[in-house]
């Protein structure tokens, strides 16, 4: 009878150690200089203006040049509260150097995310604060949520003089910097040590284990603070429509991750020898390569859709491919089935059709797993939320804001994954809570919100 192969300690602590070590090598001095010395410094450079948050590339990159590592570490975080962060989970092949010139010449842009990381690690290191907070206003605002969002919000408000009270689930600040990103982008408690840093500017407190909707109301904190700024994510998954899909071997993406994350000794997870995942974007590649990493023998991706499809980059892709997980395209589970512990997925074929719409081809295949991963997106479940949250104008099961990230209710602002029309990047997020926290500022000093 077929059982399950289910064990921790596939792998030694010393392979886990190696497997999980930094993604990418940060530069060395020469090799900065040399890499600095690549950039053209483009007037209206189209890097700065495919970066979401707008950082002055070439500025920062010609402080490089001059040996000004502290500027140009400030040219980056001034914008980017999270820059260190961003240096090294930022798909900068869609954004920054995407746009490079350096491709049109040479194929091969400037390593901007590289040198963002170069600029902005020994501020880390040495835990320099570079900025400072103007007189108190005496003004006080809540933020839900105290991900890459919420906290880019609290730093620019604190700056600004304001108090700030950051209501937080879990228990750690940071968000999925803190319980998603791959381990092997940020390594040594990286993520936490931003997120203290962050704090350090003062007027910032901190209330960790509470949850919008159970132990706190939006229309408690409309009344008790100045301005509210919702950025509590994505708290649901997706599901995939099927039986068994609540079955013991058969697990949330996004869950697997976190107890990734927040393990001491990751030689001690349980982990499949052979694993199917099902999704197509970053979550679906981060959970396969990290199962490889973790000992599975055999991984593969199935998304029902083709390669230029896929949520996952380029990059990520090709991270997926040479750590030998397989990615089988144009397939969709139809059919699951868990015996002894053993899941059988059955797919069926999928092709677009003459209008580009996905369409079934009746052709159906089955593979056996000991592990099956869901990763077919996260939603927003603001049923959960409590009444007054429910009230906000939605689209698509989101919260719907301006320009501004100002809401349909009064002095209530939201950013980050839970807002209709975000890209669900780290970067994106953090540009969300500093235009909010701009606009609240505006609005408690008594100026005009344009909307426009
Ligand atoms: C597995 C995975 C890998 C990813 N990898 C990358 C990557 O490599 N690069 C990249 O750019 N992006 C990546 N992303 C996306 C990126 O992490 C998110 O876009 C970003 O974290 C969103 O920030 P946020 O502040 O909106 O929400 P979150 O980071 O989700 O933070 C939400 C915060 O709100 C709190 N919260 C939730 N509900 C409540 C409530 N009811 N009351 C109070 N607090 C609450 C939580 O505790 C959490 O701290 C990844 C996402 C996932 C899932
Ligand atoms: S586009 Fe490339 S070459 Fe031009 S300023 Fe930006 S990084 Fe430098």
């Amino acid at each position: 009878m077929p059982v399950p192969d289910v064990k921790s300690g596939r792998l030694s602590s010393a392979e886990i150690a190696e497997n999980f070590g930094d993604l990418h090598s940060p530069l060395s001095r020469p090799e900065a200089l040399i890499e600095a010395d690549r950039c053209y410094f483009c007037f209206d450079a189209p890097c700065t203006t495919a970066c979401p948050t707008g950082i002055d590339i070439p500025s920062f990159i010609q402080k490089i040049r001059s040996d000004n590592v502290q500027g140009s570490a400030e040219t980056i975080l001034k914008e980017n509260i999270m820059g260190g962060m961003c240096a090294r989970v930022c798909p900068t092949e869609v954004l920054c150097e995407e746009a490079c010139v350096r491709n049109t010449h040479e194929e091969k842009p400037v390593n901007i995310g590289l040198l963002q990381r170069y600029a902005t690690d020994p501020i880390f290191h040495s835990n320099t604060q570079l900025f400072s907070r103007a007189p108190e206003t005496g003004k006080k605002v809540a933020i839900v949520g105290g991900g890459p969002a919420g906290l880019s919000c609290a730093h620019r408000l604190a700056m600004l003089g304001h108090d700030v009270v950051i209501y937080n689930r879990d228990e750690k600040l940071g968000g999925l910097n803190e319980y998603g990103i791959a381990a092997y982008k940020t390594i040594d408690e990286f993520a936490q040590r931003e997120v203290d840093w962050i704090l350090n500017i003062g007027g910032i407190d901190v209330r960790t284990n509470v949850t919008l909707g159970d132990d706190i109301h939006l229309g408690d904190l409309q009344r008790d603070y100045d301005g509210v700024f919702l950025a509590f994510g994505l708290g649901g998954v997706n599901a995939l429509g099927l039986e068994y899909e609540n079955a013991d071997n058969v697990l949330n993406a996004v869950d697997f991750i976190a107890e990734l994350r927040q393990a001491k000794d990751k030689s001690q997870l349980p982990v499949g020898r052979r694993v199917i995942v099902i999704g197509g974007g970053m979550t679906a590649i981060d959970v396969a390569v990290q199962s490889r990493r973790l000992g599975s023998e055999q991984v593969e991706i199935v998304y029902r859709r083709g390669a230029s499809q896929m949520g996952a980059s380029r990059f990520e892709q090709e991270l997926a491919q040479t750590n030998d997980v397989s990615i089988r395209h144009w397939s969709t589970p139809i059919a699951l089935s868990v015996t002894d512990g053993l899941a059988k997925v059955e797919f069926e074929r999928t092709r677009l059709d003459a209008a580009g719409k996905l369409q079934m081809t009746g052709e159906t295949w089955a593979a056996e797993a000991d592990i099956v991963f869901k990763a077919v997106g996260q939603t927003l479940q603001l049923g959960s939320l409590g009444e007054v949250a429910a009230t906000i104008a939605q689209k698509r099961g989101k919260l719907v804001v301006d320009e501004e990230r100002k809401t349909s209710l009064n002095n209530v602002w939201a950013g980050g994954d839970c807002i209709f029309g975000h890209d669900d990047l780290t970067v994106s997020a953090v540009q969300d809570g500093k235009l909010a926290a701009l606009s609240i500022d505006r609005h408690l000093r008594g100026e005009e919100i344009n909307n426009g």
